[in-house]
């Protein structure tokens, strides 16, 4: 994602806590008491400008979204989305996802996305991908038995490693596409990502990886 210099964007985020939760750590075991119901709790990691997770909150409002994404520049886009929205069932974070369990207790997220995450093609910065293991380690410590990730990506090359590292993990995959937009899987939400690079006419994979149970 390109980053545009945007040195308003912490007075921004400080302006709508409703938003971007300012205090994430302190919420840890304590989110169903921020939204103030026991429904589901599902997090995209990377979520870029918001898209998705916006319209996801409006399709499901029996669920509790929360979106993760580190670069302040890109958190502010999805600003405006979510306030526009009216949903009461999303929230943001401005952390880096590598640090998840200092923001989540054990069982405390039902479901994963990684939604065109950055590939990192280089072997040295393989540690970089979210679907590298100490991240499916990290996501597996906060989610509920047999949670699952569900990751989409245009990207050939990060798809192959990602199925290869959700099985060396362990995890069980399902409804696998290697063409999501031709294929019957019912209720696909776009990014911002996909939305432009579907248009180019590549090719979206997709995938669901289970966890097995701990
Ligand atoms: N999911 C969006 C979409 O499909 O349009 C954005 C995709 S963009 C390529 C990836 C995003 O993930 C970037 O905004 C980046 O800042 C964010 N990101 C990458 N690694 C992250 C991490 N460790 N923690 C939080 N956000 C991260």
């Amino acid at each position: 994602m390109r980053l545009r210099n945007k040195p308003w964007a912490q007075d921004m985020i400080d302006d709508h806590p409703g938003i971007v939760v300012p205090d994430p750590e302190n919420w840890k075991g304590k989110w169903k008491e921020l939204f103030g119901n026991e429904n589901p709790i599902h997090i995209e990691v990377g979520t870029g400008k918001g898209q998705f997770i916006t319209e996801m909150s409006k399709l499901h409002p029996d669920i509790n979204f929360i979106g993760i994404e580190r670069q302040k520049s890109i958190v502010v886009s999805s600003i405006d989305k979510i306030k526009e929205s009216g949903q009461e069932n999303v929230r943001m974070m401005n952390v880096n996802a590598m640090e998840l369990n200092q923001f989540f207790a054990e069982n405390e997220v039902h479901r994963v996305y990684l939604n065109f995450s950055d590939p990192w093609p280089k072997a040295r910065h393989e540690k970089r991908r979210l679907t590298y293991e100490t991240f499916l380690q990290s996501y597996e410590a906060v989610l509920i038995p047999n949670g699952e990730v569900h990751l989409k990506t245009d990207n050939q090359g990060l798809f192959e490693y990602s199925l290869h590292s959700f099985s060396k993990y362990g995890m069980i995959l399902n409804n696998v596409s290697l063409d999501l937009h031709n294929s019957d899987i019912e209720g696909n939400v776009m990014t911002e990502y996909e939305e432009k690079f579907s248009a180019k006419g590549n090719r979206i994979y997709r995938c669901e990886a289970v966890y097995r149970s701990k």
